[in-house]
């Protein structure tokens, strides 16, 4: 073996510094060749339409980055909803290992998990950046691993769309009476509020909102925000939008792995699965935060969209109503009770907080 050759087997990365270091020029020959590593091959299934923005790109990213940090030794797919399985259906396709991962909203599994809902959003609960204290630094993420445990799939908060829209509406709401038999798409808690305060909430999947809304099936729809309103024409159905989001203050989006497949990576591409996340959740956040002004603009500018804010009289109700909800979920199961309890203590003393600084600061900005 050349001199050269048996530095770069034996010292590999170190060597590389060492030399260039040195500033010598001839670049030392890696190790020996080794056996080409398996590619790990895994499947993504979504609740959203292929590509869609935000939701279907923030996906796509969690994907590239694994394939990108791993250097190629993991390949994600990624399928849209109904290319593989239904917008519904991937919980169960991942906790049956038909596919590897799931990128969707905790709040859709409520029927299997009571306590889902505080894993994505809850009616006038967390925002963002508290949504991910929460998570991080709070409990809340061993409380969600501890729900999903016993369906083999491990969660991670994988983006969040930051604060709502109220939704578009074909009618003004000058009063809670508005809302009485208002048959408006509205999924997971904000709609069993907006039950209790008269109206018929139905949950549909994204795709099925415009034709909906449209066909006068729907009288009313929420979504997302901007962003996401804009490209699916929601403002062709629907003239008024309506401010703010009291169903959904700061969604977090999830990405589950099946727990058997995770555990048979080993640690450095399990680290890098969890971290292609944590990337995901910021980026995911920070797109929404700078294309929902660009899209509002179009919307009221070139679409005329009339935008309008729910009456105090009305968010105050809906408020009571919504304690009302999750304090009834709460009482039917222990893990409902619990993961409630944490995230109302986590509030009561965050929003004390963020009201001293980020409220306290946004007044003064605006003065
Ligand atoms: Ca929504």
């Amino acid at each position: 073996m050349k001199r050269r050759d048996f530095i770069g087997a034996i010292a590999g990365a170190s060597a590389v510094t060492a030399l260039s270091a040195c500033g010598k020029e001839e670049q030392p020959v890696g190790a020996a060749p080794q056996k080409p590593a398996e590619v790990v091959k895994w499947k993504m299934v979504t609740t959203w339409p292929k590509n869609f923005p935000g939701l279907g790109t923030g996906a796509n990213r969690v994907a590239e980055l694994i394939n990108e940090m791993s250097g190629g030794r993991i390949h994600v797919k990624v399928y849209g909803s109904g290319e593989l399985v239904g917008a519904f259906e991937v919980f169960d396709a991942v906790s049956s290992g038909r596919a590897q991962l799931g990128h969707a909203g905790a709040y859709y599994w409520k029927g299997k998990i009571p306590a889902a809902p505080f894993f994505s959003s809850v009616p006038f609960g967390l925002i963002a950046d508290e949504m991910n204290a929460w998570l991080y630094n709070g409990g809340g993420l061993a409380l969600w691993e501890e729900a999903y445990k016993p369906f083999g799939l491990i969660p991670n908060p994988a983006g969040n769309t930051g604060t709502q829209m109220g939704g578009w509406f074909k009618k003004e709401i000058n009063s809670l009476a508005d809302l009485k038999g208002l048959k408006m798409r509205i999924p997971g808690l904000g709609g069993e509020v907006l039950k209790k305060a008269g109206g018929i909430p139905v949950t549909l999947p994204g795709g099925e909102i415009f034709p909906s809304l449209q066909s006068g099936a729907l009288d009313a729809a929420e979504w997302v925000g901007p962003y996401n309103d804009l490209a699916f024409g929601l403002y062709k159905a629907a003239k008024y939008y309506y401010t703010p989001g009291w169903q959904e203050p700061g969604s977090t989006m999830e990405c589950m792995i099946n727990e058997a497949a995770f555990k048979q990576l080993p640690t450095d591409l399990q680290s890098i699965v969890r971290n292609a996340m944590k990337v995901s959740n910021l980026e995911m956040l920070s797109e929404y935060t700078a294309r929902n002004q660009q899209a509002l603009q179009t919307l009221v500018e070139k679409h005329h969209v009339e935008l309008r804010e729910f009456p105090d009289e009305v968010l105050i109700e809906l408020k009571k109503l919504s304690e009302e909800v999750v304090n009834e979920l709460a009482a039917k199961d222990a893990l409902a009770n619990r993961v409630w309890a944490s995230q109302k203590a986590f509030r009561a003393e965050v929003s004390k907080w963020t009201n001293l600084s980020e409220v306290s600061f946004i007044k003064a900005r605006n003065l």
